[in-house]
């Protein structure tokens, strides 16, 4: 986590303390403030691109006006609406909000979400969820000075950038720019770097804040779609803390421990933090940039044998590493002249010194504990490391 360091100003903000304003960017007080509002490439829409390594294509569809929920119709109706929509091959609710439409291809999807004749009949907004094409990572040590439209300008790297959110640091009511910027690419991978003029800046993982629901206190979840009690983030009964009776004897909601509900002292708290961490940077595992740098894999091909009692690794890690293995190697392949894929293939298919290189590699990764970040060059030296000399 980014301690001490305060989430980018989205609309999403968390919601800090119960008293906190809950609605939004809330950049309030002190000069200059505008440079540090989040600055995004001008008319960007997200849309599929046509080499997207998605293997379904999500939509997100919410009502407009959010009276009339779309996640609490019935199936009978989004079939009966949906029916003439070209491409859809499922339909699935995420909440009473919200439901995803799944397209089987790019353009299908993109042309859903250009239909407006649709949407204004039913009173929808459709939308592609961002963890589908993008990705944010955050740099370190930006001084304050330059502005995120500066920084929109000026920075360069091998994935197009689409927004810049510098962290900002609540100082009293004032916020404060700190030295940690976001950069959300438009892409499934991050680079390894990003360039200012000459200096090149490291981008590292972007965790994001753990959600806290500021009415029952629970996890994952905002209260708008909530489905619990009002919880007192201090005594944990069921009233609104402004309201309590006993603002002595403080108990927390998830433990019964003696903190605030909103308390990093929370044990389960500290849990949620610590395991959403892990998850990122196993999925960073899995989302490495194999299928750039690397040459096209076989997939069903990798001979892990799972009798060999010397490879250890967990299995969701080596799960996660086969499966996206398996969906980029697909792409990169399809993205290449068949020629030069099925040579490529071919030379790894004969080489089982090579495959068991690369399974080794991936077992290392999968098994790692230490916090340094797996980048290409780290993958490539335990890679050249397993090779055969
Ligand atoms: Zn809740
Ligand atoms: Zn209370
Ligand atoms: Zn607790």
């Amino acid at each position: 986590m980014e301690e001490g360091v305060d989430s980018p100003p989205t609309s999403k903000k968390r919601p800090r303390r119960p008293d906190d304003h809950q609605n939004g960017s809330g950049l309030g007080g002190g000069g200059g403030e505008k440079d540090f509002l989040p600055y995004f490439k001008p008319n960007y829409k997200r849309l599929y691109s046509e080499n997207s390594i998605n293997t379904e294509f999500k939509v997100f569809i919410e009502n407009k006006n959010g009276q009339d929920k779309i996640g609490n119709k019935s199936p009978v109706y989004l079939n009966h609406i949906f029916s003439n929509i070209k491409g859809v091959v499922a339909i699935r609710r995420i909440n009473a909000n919200k439901i995803v439409v799944i397209f089987k291809q790019h353009n299908t999807a993109n042309n859903f979400l250009n239909n407006n004749s649709f949407l204004e009949s039913h009173d929808l907004k459709a939308y592609i969820p961002a963890a589908q094409i993008e990705k944010t990572g955050i740099i370190r040590f930006v001084p304050a000075t330059i502005s995120n439209k500066e920084l929109f300008s000026k920075l360069t790297s091998t994935f197009e950038i689409i927004a810049v959110r510098r962290f900002m640091k609540k100082v009293g009511h004032e916020l404060i720019a700190t030295q940690t910027v976001s950069i959300t690419f438009l892409s499934n991978f991050l680079p390894e770097s990003v360039q200012y003029d000459l200096f090149s800046y490291r981008v590292f993982d972007y965790v994001p804040p753990l959600q806290q629901c500021y009415k029952c206190f629970k996890f994952n979840h905002h209260a708008k779609i909530c489905n619990g009690k009002q919880r007192c983030s201090i005594c944990s009964q069921e009233h609104f803390y402004k309201e309590c009776p006993k603002p002595n004897e403080i108990c927390c909601v998830n433990c019964s421990g003696p903190h605030l509900a909103i308390s990093k002292l929370c044990p389960i708290k500290m849990k949620k933090i610590v395991d959403k961490k892990n998850k990122i940077t196993y999925a960073s595992v899995a989302n490495s940039k194999l299928n750039i740098d690397f040459p096209p894999l076989p997939v069903c091909s990798i001979p892990v044998n799972k009798n060999d009692n010397t490879i250890t690794v967990n299995n969701t890690v080596s799960k996660n590493i086969n499966n996206s293995l398996s969906k980029n190697v697909n792409k990169s392949i399809i993205s290449k002249p068949v020629s030069q894929a099925s040579n490529i293939k071919s030379q790894i298919i004969e080489n089982s010194e090579v495959l068991m290189a690369l399974v080794h590699t991936l077992v290392q990764i999968g098994n790692k504990t230490d916090d340094t970040p797996i980048t290409t060059t780290f993958i490539k030296d335990i890679l050249i490391k397993n090779l055969p000399s």
